[in-house]
């Protein structure tokens, strides 16, 4: 089974530590690169605090899922 390649980075929220998806990038096929795809900033909703933070590129750090994106999912950029 293909994993998925996701975007991520940690809430901001004091003693909020989600990983919030912020992007779907697709099946993965071994990229290491995936900072580009991010703009340098960008805002984030948190599902579980609620709160919306501003976030850095070098923020971001890849997760792989074995499940493709729900139906909804919506990227932060
Ligand atoms: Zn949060």
């Amino acid at each position: 089974m293909a994993k998925h390649l996701f975007l991520a980075v940690t809430c901001r929220t004091l003693g909020c530590t989600t990983g919030c998806m912020v992007k779907y990038v697709g099946p993965y096929s071994g990229e290491s690169k995936f900072q580009h795809l991010a703009p340098e900033w960008f805002m984030s909703f948190c599902g579980e605090c609620k709160q919306t933070h501003r976030y850095k590129r070098e923020e971001i750090y890849p997760v792989l899922r074995d499940e493709a994106p729900p139906v909804g999912f919506e990227s932060a950029f």
